[in-house]
């Protein structure tokens, strides 16, 4: 057979191959292209306006092809398909994670892990259990700590020396801006009593002898962390595989990674050639406040490097403040447990607007970290300010945490097109707002705490996140508290600030739809629409129609990340095919 014939054979056997399954299963020859799966007998909330509600979704490859009743969807069903019957169960387009820590968080998971532990004595039991477990490690480095449970939130080195007197022990706290550390670390990084407070940092002393007591918060943790051995390229995929794994077990296919320098976006990257990543990622570039423009050939580099797969960092992170429960977030009046302290931004307006025009002009979306009243407003003053100096270039700059708004500043947001980066999760009254953070602002400043429903009243664009590993990384926790002002698990009741509820559509878009947006990924993803990219959530029941309170309780039973399930809990008795 000559090549041509041969050729000619092969297109013939592919045609019939084709045409011979189509012409027996189908009766018009308009029939749609074979979907590869079908999602039907749901509740699917498209989050789409056009077409809110639909029983089934089919998609072929990764994207979406039909969306509508379960009779239409048929049509699009062949031998190859794969269709799973949902009896009633809830599909949402899969949420996007806005403000998270992916790599450092699930690193943070295989080191000293101390989240959650509800004592002190729980937390030394899980030190001195991790020192025992891991004798080769010359450093012991971990956290998740919570403040609340030492006093002024302050935990001794005293404790970690009679933990592990042997070795230097470094561990974060919950919210990332503190660091615990023993007298050994304290040696070898040479901070005494003499050693004067580093910019933004603080070293906390006994009152008495001067001497550094054991917590270092926000830059003082650098005197030490410098010290520590840098986790390895393999260190931080494992990381990454963890972080993965846990957020597509919470339905999240998407994420805004919070701060990122080369080797956390080598990383994603490393894991998006594997074809291990399953999530869209925008990276936000870590900026250094005091380097200006100096560093913008290096920041523009790394964004044109990592424009690759799955992964974009067109993002500058800058940290405006730091956190209230420990008095370093930036206020407009003094903290009533710091007589004249008011915290202290780490910029000054002057280079903060500098730095914002710039990065505004070189094309860079701004991402802020920023949670004291003064802090936000120095933010949305430098977001103004390059508003005015370069006009509005659609780049969808952002303010994360926003945990303290003076009332005035509430209106900017929609006026500026800032989006409103909100950690629901944080909207209730747990230990961290009844014991440290009240009452260094006393009641009537109090009521503008997390004031989410003030903002979205303006019309501002809400966008939702974790902060993991600071907070959990399950978006219905935080879906849940920002429709009751509860804590999760909490029996129904009086809501904290109850002007502050926001109803469960705009905290669903906080996750879907306007992730999508601020990602400039809209047209792409966010809803459930035909053409779109095939991200979908199945939760085990419609949480659109259980009480507030049960929304946490809600499971997710499969992760669809561009047509594929890359999540799939397991079995519990209902039919479960494999996808
Ligand atoms: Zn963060």
């Amino acid at each position: 057979m000559s090549v041509r014939s041969l050729r000619r054979a092969f297109v013939l056997v592919l045609v019939l191959g084709i045409a011979l399954p189509f012409a027996a299963s189908c009766r018009k020859a308009e029939r749609p292209a074979e979907a590869t799966l079908i999602l039907t007998g749901a509740v699917v909330r498209t989050m789409d306006p056009g077409r809110p509600l639909a029983e089934a979704v089919a998609a072929t490859g990764d994207r979406i092809v039909y969306v509508g009743d379960a009779r239409g969807a048929e049509r699009y069903r062949g031998p190859a398909t794969q269709v799973v019957e949902l009896d009633g169960r809830l599909v949402l387009p899969a949420f996007q994670d806005s403000h998270v820590h992916l790599v450092t968080g699930g690193v943070e998971l295989g080191q000293c892990d101390l989240n959650d532990a509800a004592s002190p004595e729980e937390v030394f039991q899980r030190v001195r259990d991790y020192a025992a477990a891991h004798p080769g490690e010359p450093w012991i480095v971990g956290g998740g700590w919570a403040l609340p449970l030492f006093p002024q939130a302050n935990p001794r080195k005293e404790d970690l020396d009679r933990l592990v007197p042997d070795r230097p022990v470094c561990l974060s706290s919950a919210d990332g801006h503190s660091s615990w550390v023993n007298s050994r670390a304290l040696a070898l990084a040479g901070i005494t009593k003499d050693t004067p407070d580093p910019a933004g940092g603080r070293i906390e002393r006994d009152a008495r002898s001067g001497e550094p007591s054991g917590t270092l918060r926000e830059a003082a943790a650098g005197l030490v962390e410098r010290l520590i051995p840098a986790s390895t390229p393999e260190a931080l995929q494992d990381g990454l595989r963890r972080g993965v794994a846990l957020a597509h077990r919470f339905g999240i296919t998407s994420i805004i990674e919070a701060s990122a320098d080369e080797r956390l976006l080598e990383t994603y990257a490393a894991l998006d050639r594997r074809g291990e990543l399953g999530l869209h990622v925008l990276a936000s570039l870590h900026v250094d406040p005091d380097k200006g423009t100096a560093q913008f050939p290096r920041l523009s580099e790394l964004r044109e490097k990592y424009r690759v797969g799955h992964l974009r960092a067109d993002a500058a992170k800058i940290f405006a403040d730091g956190v209230l429960e420990s008095g370093t977030a930036a206020l407009l009046e003094p903290y009533l447990n710091r007589p004249g302290d008011r915290g202290r931004p780490n910029l000054e307006p002057e280079a903060f607007n500098a730095l914002a025009v710039a990065l505004d002009q070189a094309g860079f979306q701004i991402h802020i970290h920023a949670i004291g009243d003064r802090g936000i407003r120095i933010s949305l003053d430098a977001l103004e300010a390059a508003r005015r100096a370069n006009g509005d270039h659609d780049l969808r700059h952002h303010i994360a945490h926003l945990e303290f708004i003076d009332p005035a500043d509430i209106p900017r947001f929609r006026k500026l097109g800032v989006v409103a980066n909100f950690q629901a999760l944080w909207a209730y009254p747990d230990a961290y707002i009844t014991d440290l953070v009240a009452p260094s602002l006393g009641p009537a400043r109090s009521r503008w705490l997390r004031p989410i429903g003030s903002v979205a009243r303006t019309g501002a664009i809400l966008a939702g996140g974790s902060d993991w590993s600071v907070s959990s990384l399950n978006p219905l926790d935080a879906i849940e508290v920002a429709v009751t002002r509860r804590g999760p698990g909490e029996p129904p009741g009086e809501p904290w600030i109850p002007e502050e509820l926001v109803d469960l559509p705009t905290i669903i878009a906080a996750y879907t739809t306007n992730g999508a947006y601020l990602a400039h990924d809209e047209k792409s993803r966010g809803s459930i629409t035909v053409g779109k990219v095939a991200d979908l959530v199945v939760l085990d029941r419609d949480i659109f129609t259980l009480p507030a309170a049960d929304i946490h309780q809600a499971k997710v039973l499969w992760t669809i990340f561009e047509g594929r399930a890359v999540y799939r809990a397991a079995a519990s008795g209902t039919s479960r095919p494999s996808l």
